[in-house]
């Protein structure tokens, strides 16, 4: 009994790793020519300013709509992506696209937002981030301070020296730096001294529970308190209910994103619902 169970384990084993197997492979031959093809887009989630309720950024969010799949979430592609090196060329497009939608609501005569785009470390490694930057915003002519580039701690950690020095060149265009899915990572804080951040994004797995946990209210409180006596801004993720907002307004959290303003939206879409909070 015990040897037939450990051999259907076993071949289940097998057929579980070859099935992934392929679909990584039908994942990455699916990426490379998604990029020609277009199939790429970007949906925009607000950011909205406490204090005064506004929109004044949006995150733009990558999804691959693949013919017969429907939209992908990124979380099914990036990491192929940044395995097989696609990130860099993906992650070209999407400083690209996103400028150039940024750009398109100024001129449309939108309410100024700032764009955030996420990278990925694989980019910081193994790609020329810092000319992708350049490139994206001399091509659009968005000004520098409406774009924001949001890292994660873990790329802080590697290669730093590299890394710092490409922050500091970053820094010196003129965009806006944060760190993504922040208290998350490695949570060694001196690289908030050496990095010249702007904002700390506080990852949604605090702010989840905020209102019936004290243990992620005290860290979400005490993450606030650490920013502003550094002078950085403080946006909370994943912010669905009215209690987390009053919370997060008490705490004297400076932003917040999530669906209780509004799901990750299509370009026109966002647009729309910008003009009609403008409007207000
Ligand atoms: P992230 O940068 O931390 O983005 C926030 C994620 O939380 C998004 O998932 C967003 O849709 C989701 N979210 C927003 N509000 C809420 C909420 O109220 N509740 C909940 N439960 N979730 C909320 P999404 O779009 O699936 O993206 C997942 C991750 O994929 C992102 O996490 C980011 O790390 C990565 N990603 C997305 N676009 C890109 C990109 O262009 N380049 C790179 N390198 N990574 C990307
Ligand atoms: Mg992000
Ligand atoms: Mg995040
Ligand atoms: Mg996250």
């Amino acid at each position: 009994q015990a040897k037939e169970n450990g051999r259907a384990t076993y071949h289940f084993f097998n057929e579980t790793m070859s099935h992934r197997a392929s679909e990584h492979l039908a994942l990455r031959n699916g990426l490379r020519r998604a990029l020609d093809a277009g199939e790429f887009e970007l949906h925009y989630q607000p950011q909205v300013e406490l204090a005064s309720g506004r929109v004044i950024g949006a995150e733009a969010l990558l999804r691959w709509n693949a013919p017969g799949e429907g939209l992908i979430m990124p979380g099914r592609f990036i990491p192929v992506a940044e395995e097989s090196g696609l990130i860099v060329p993906i992650g070209e497009w999407v400083l690209m696209e996103a400028c150039r939608q940024a750009r398109a609501w100024q001129q449309a005569g939108l309410a100024e937002v700032c764009v955030a785009v996420n990278l990925s470390a694989v980019q910081f490694r193994r790609g020329n981030v810092e000319q992708s930057v350049l490139r994206a915003l001399e091509a659009t002519g968005l000004p520098p301070h409406a774009l924001e580039l949001e890292l994660t701690e873990s790329l802080m950690i590697q290669n730093v020296e590299q890394v710092l020095a490409t922050v500091r060149r970053l820094k010196l265009l003129g965009v806006k730096l944060s760190i993504d899915d922040f208290g998350t990572g490695y949570s060694s804080l001196s690289y908030l001294k050496r990095f010249d951040v702007d904002k700390l994004k506080i990852d949604q797995s605090f702010v989840r529970d905020l209102a019936s946990d004290p243990d992620d209210a005290a860290i979400v409180r005490a993450i606030v308190q650490m920013a502003r006596s550094l002078n950085l801004k403080t946006i909370a993720e994943g912010v669905e209910t009215e209690d987390m907002r009053h919370m997060l307004r008490v705490f004297q959290c400076d932003e917040a994103q999530g669906y209780l303003f509004a799901r990750p939206l299509p370009a026109d879409e966002f647009a729309r619902f910008l003009s009609a909070q403008q409007a207000r």
